[in-house]
């Protein structure tokens, strides 16, 4: 695509992947804690244009297989841009990037992972002065309002750590503009398709009160979107007729969600992690998951360390839900989205969830019920599944009064008629679940709202090995 760049450039390596052994160098990423991405709008007279700024060590300069720190800034002007376009161009730079052959870009803002392939770097991308061209030229093309850009990488410890409590400060006051409107009040909401270059069936849903999967667009940023770019991946979708008010289903969204699934999501219901829950791409900031032996909500963010309350760490939960699908009692969202009044609203809300990383917590608590904050547990209070069970008890958490109703025995039935297999014509379940867990292989099945028939029902004693001998 571009003759002066040693790679191709090209659509066709969006959702290209690297694995660990193919890759050259890392950057941000899991293990690397100075990462972020930015895009700020400036008057005329202080960008530029096309200047590629590189401030600490180049590509070249890394180590192979190693991870390092990265700043991305694009700083932007135009005679039509203002300040409420930065989220808009700011989440291109994952669809640019994504363009440059052997090149990933994962996640959003202060969450980047991006992998530089060895083979891409054998071919001369050596530098972050053509990854820089790239984007300048890409953002110059496609974003016409754009009229001056220059771009920074920032790889220098120190001034890294300058520059990121001002990229968390910018992310922080574009979220807090972005709240207070209510999804009643409006009658177009926005959808992004971009991530379905990794989730081919995923939509995001962009209402006023809930934020995209990733956490980067707004319903703000999503009307801004779609106003400049028509033909991008972010577009309109006109709310429709309510459904249902309380599980959040719209006309309009199933509509979208069908025609840009291409059939495979047909209903979305967006304030609940059951049933029909949204879809989850791969770059949500964080995922909601059942604990069916509580009755209870969970949520781990993707820079969680270690097992979560229920044994798994957020790689093998995140993995349950992404790919684009709907999977029953998993929901991969935004932090933003927890500071939502739409919170899984249908679920109960807050009363719902049981546990939350401190990280987490700590970051939405002034949005958290003043009388749920101790009653939702982090790692620091339970570590598994019986201790969290405890520590609900212990607190009279809402999910208790759940369990108390659910343990209930169930009135007998008056003159209940005995059906017999044979006289009934069919088989009759034998286990009826509200939610069924079986553990298999380290992984937990849950199996909502089962009926299990068999022609044979075994039961024995499993025997450990301790045991046999
Ligand atoms: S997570 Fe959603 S909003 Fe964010 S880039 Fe992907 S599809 Fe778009």
């Amino acid at each position: 695509m571009f003759k002066d760049i040693p790679v191709d450039v090209g659509v066709i390596y969006e959702g290209e992947r690297i694995r660990r052994n193919d890759m050259q160098i890392e950057l941000g990423g899991p293990t690397v804690k100075q990462k972020f991405e930015l895009a700020k709008v400036k008057p005329m007279d202080q960008i530029d244009d096309g200047k590629i700024t590189i401030i600490g060590p180049d590509i070249k300069d890394m180590k192979e297989g190693g991870a390092y720190p990265l700043g991305i800034l694009v700083e932007a002007a135009g005679s039509k841009l203002d300040q409420g376009l930065e989220g808009v161009i700011e989440r291109r730079i994952h669809g640019y990037l994504n363009y440059i052959e052997g090149f990933m870009h994962l996640n959003q803002r202060y969450d980047i992972w991006i992998r530089l392939g060895k083979k891409s770097f054998q071919k001369g991308l050596n530098s972050f002065e053509p990854i820089g061209k790239v984007l300048y030229r890409l953002f110059k093309s496609e974003l016409p309002i754009i009229e001056k850009v220059q771009i920074t990488f920032i790889t220098d410890t120190a001034k890294l750590d300058e520059m990121y409590p001002e990229a968390i400060q910018a992310y922080e006051s574009r979220d807090a503009k972005a709240r207070g409107l209510k999804d009643e009040d409006v009658d177009t909401f926005y959808g992004c398709a971009l991530c379905q270059s990794f989730a081919p069936s995923h939509v995001c849903v962009i209402t006023p009160q809930r934020y995209s999967n990733c956490g980067a667009i707004s319903w703000f940023d999503g009307k801004a979107s779609a106003s400049i770019d028509p033909k991008g991946p972010v577009f309109a979708i006109p709310r429709g007729q309510m459904i249902n008010a309380e599980k959040g289903e719209f006309s309009g969204v199933n509509e979208a969600a069908k025609k840009r699934s291409m059939g495979e999501v047909q209903q979305v219901w967006l304030y609940t992690a059951f049933d029909h829950p949204h879809t989850s791409c791969g770059c949500f900031e964080a995922v909601t998951f059942y604990i069916p032996e509580v009755d209870g909500l969970a949520v781990v963010h993707r820079s969680f360390k270690g097992p979560t309350v229920n044994g798994l760490p957020f790689s093998t939960i995140a993995d349950s839900a992404a790919g684009g699908r709907q999977i029953d009692g998993f929901h991969g969202m935004s932090i933003e989205y927890m500071r939502s009044k739409k919170f899984f609203a249908a679920d109960g809300g807050w009363n719902r969830i049981v546990w939350v990383p401190k990280e987490v917590k700590e970051r939405v608590k002034d949005f958290i019920p003043p009388e749920l904050v101790d009653k939702v547990a982090t790692e620091e209070d339970a570590k598994t599944v019986d201790e969290l069970k405890a520590f609900l008890k212990a607190k009279n958490h809402p999910v208790v009064a759940r369990w108390a109703a659910e343990e209930a025995p169930a009135a007998p039935e008056a003159q209940a008629v005995q059906v017999t297999e044979e006289a009934a014509g069919t088989m009759m379940p034998v286990a009826t679940a509200g939610t069924l867990p079986i553990m298999a292989g380290g992984f937990r099945i849950i199996l909502k709202d089962a009926k299990i028939y068999a022609n044979k029902v075994i039961i024995q004693i499993v025997k450990d090995d301790k045991d046999k001998r």
